[in-house]
């Protein structure tokens, strides 16, 4: 099968069309209905398996019809007052992983509303913060930098729908677990009390199953 036949916006599809994916691989094939028929999802996905485009594209795809309404205002000066509040939350481990993340998400955002950012660790903050201030939709964040960013009040996870946890026994080998839990208990928080959330993983370890059932709704689905 081929993404024209996917259920997805139109502009989700030009943007598939110029990034020349023709095919979904498999973990786009289970993925893409999961998401886009709105469950919570486990899935098992190895680096290059094309992984990231499996959740952006539904994700992306279902906020690109609610645009008008959802995306966050655009301040016409980077004001210093600015608190970012993203809708789409990407959550991995290392500075590498989210910068690839956050590529798929501007080739896959193009001509809509939404607006990619980036924030990671090792690197200046300023940059960052005024990139943020630009207006952010889509964030991708490594755990650390983004719970300094928390707790400066730099972002708010209010408004976030979509919370996605890429490469997640990587970040528990990295000792991670405590800033993730302190970062979804954040957004738990919402307006409306919705929540997707979707976890990838290349290993089922008890850890990495004891998360899932904390943060997935018990009707969730799980892919390997
Ligand atoms: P990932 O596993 O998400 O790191 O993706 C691995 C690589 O495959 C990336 O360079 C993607 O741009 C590319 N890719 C993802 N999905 C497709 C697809 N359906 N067709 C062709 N290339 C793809």
């Amino acid at each position: 099968s081929r993404f024209e036949e996917a259920n997805l916006h139109e502009v989700m599809k030009e943007n598939i069309r110029l990034a020349a994916y023709e095919v979904p691989t498999p973990v786009q094939k289970y993925s893409i209905p999961v998401i886009t028929e709105n469950y919570d999802l486990m899935a098992c996905a190895q680096t290059g398996s094309g992984k990231t485009a499996a959740f952006l594209i539904p994700i992306l795809s279902r906020l690109f019809g609610k645009a008008k309404k959802l995306a966050a205002p655009r301040p016409t000066q980077g004001s210093r007052k600015f608190k970012a509040e993203p809708l789409v939350l990407i959550i991995a481990p290392t500075r590498e992983l989210a910068t690839q993340i956050f590529d798929e998400c501007r080739r896959f955002c193009y001509r809509s509303m939404m607006r990619p950012c980036v924030v990671y660790g090792g690197a200046e903050t300023i940059p960052q913060k005024d990139e943020l201030a630009k207006g952010c939709d889509v964030l991708t964040a490594t755990p650390g930098r983004l719970n300094d960013f928390l707790d400066r009040g730099i972002i708010s996870l209010r408004r976030v729908k979509f919370l996605v946890l890429d490469e997640a026994d990587r970040m528990l080998d990295m000792g991670f677990e405590p800033e993730i839990r302190k970062i979804v208990q954040k957004s738990d928080i919402l307006d409306d009390g919705t929540r997707q959330t979707l976890m990838f993983s290349a290993t089922f370890p008890k850890s990495i199953r004891s998360l899932a059932k904390d943060f997935l709704a018990d009707n969730h689905i799980f892919l390997t």
